[in-house]
């Protein structure tokens, strides 16, 4: 069987313990919310940590839904994770920070059971559900306990935030040699799921002609498997991704196949999908970009600013679909060969651009929720 098994660098193991969540955030890339009754039992968590662990996976992240909703499940699987050797990082929106004392105290059972690192998100939907204090807690906590986290902020042309102010306040927290050392700001643009809702970013973000010849492929698919709140596997961590049939690729309460477990399997199924590969390798953008030019009644400038919503039109707009299914051929061969899609791109930018200077690379984005 054709596989893109040695293509990949690394694969990470992400569990959502649940898809529940305190927060009901609108265009949460989840559908979470306090509702949703998906939750996997701390046996599957334990098992597919086991599986991760037997596929040579190094690292667990794990979110949700919000993953400190199932707390004691939550600690005891970072130990299993810990006891295997595996390094685990936790993405919350810190509901559990309510004080500076609960915040410490969640931190050190987290650290004691071995968490490396931590992550929280805020922003002006988060907030409409958990108080900003309580995400300043947790920061003060984690890194008054010297565990890096990181702040994923959702980043819009127009925020209620102010945040310069939250920066003052931020760097408030801790000495500034620890606030550098163990605490990172991230902006990352906050999406609509639809990828015919258009949100407003500040300028120089969205893809178009003049960038997205320097857009890159997506470094979640394939390198990310997730065992989510409902037990499917899929093969990124990405916005959106449970909504779309082809990104579930497997199953953790299926029983083993021929000697291989469920995660093993999935694996195996979303090695063998090529497209999936082109997304790692030349990434959505891209795609949608190459496919506008096959098929010109496909408008995809000044849409996107996340990947992720690029990868929904791929997987939801017919007309793009038509296009992948007439000239798989040739995406196939750009990943083989390279250049033959490149050079449109470039062309693309050239002529957006009719001489001027070509724009600084686009930002990465991460996949958090
Ligand atoms: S975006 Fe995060 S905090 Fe908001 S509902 Fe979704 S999982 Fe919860
Ligand atoms: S861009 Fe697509 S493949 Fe990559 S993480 Fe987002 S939804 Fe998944």
């Amino acid at each position: 069987m054709t596989t893109t098994h040695d293509l990949i660098a690394t694969r990470n193991l992400t569990l959502m313990l649940t898809y529940r969540c305190n927060a009901q955030c609108a265009e949460c890339g989840t559908f979470s919310s306090p509702h949703d009754k998906n939750d996997i039992t701390l046996e599957t968590a334990l098992s597919s940590i086991d599986w991760a662990k037997a596929e040579g996976m190094t690292q667990v992240i794990f979110t949700g839904g919000e993953p400190t909703l199932r707390w004691d499940d939550l600690v005891a699987s970072i130990r299993h994770a810990q006891g295997k050797g595996m390094s685990t990082r936790v993405v919350s929106n810190a509901q559990w920070a309510e004080t500076p004392e609960k915040a410490a105290q969640g931190i050190k059972e987290l650290q004691e059971a071995g968490l490396e690192e931590i992550n929280y998100s805020t922003g002006d939907e988060h907030v409409r559900f958990i108080p900003l204090e309580h995400v300043l807690n947790a920061v003060q906590a984690a890194v008054k306990a010297k565990m890096p986290c990181a702040l994923m902020f959702e980043l819009r042309a127009k925020s209620r935030i102010d945040e310069v102010e939250l920066q003052k306040r931020l760097a408030a927290l801790a000495p500034e040699e620890d606030m550098e050392k163990y605490f990172t700001f991230i902006r990352s643009p906050w999406m609509p799921i639809r990828p015919d809702n258009i949100e407003e970013y500040p300028e120089g973000l969205y893809a178009n002609k003049s960038n997205v010849a320097h857009r890159r492929g997506c470094e979640s698919v394939l390198s990310n498997y997730v065992v989510q709140g409902s037990g499917k596997i899929a093969p990124c961590c990405g916005l959106g991704m449970r909504t779309v049939p082809e990104l579930q690729i497997g199953s953790a309460l299926e029983e083993a196949q021929d000697g291989k477990n469920p995660l093993a399997q999935a694996i195996e199924e979303g090695e063998s999908d090529l497209f999936l590969y082109a997304l790692h390798k030349i990434g959505p953008e891209k795609i949608v970009a190459w496919a506008a030019t096959k098929d010109e009644s496909i408008k995809w400038e000044d849409m996107y600013a996340h990947r992720c919503q690029a990868c929904m039109r791929i997987y939801r707009d017919p007309k793009v679909k038509q296009v992948l299914i007439d000239n798989i051929q040739e995406l196939m061969a750009e990943m083989v060969y390279g250049g033959m899609v490149l050079r449109r791109f470039e062309k693309l930018a050239a002529e957006a651009m009719n001489g001027a200077e070509p724009p600084p690379a686009a930002p990465e984005f991460s996949h958090y929720v």
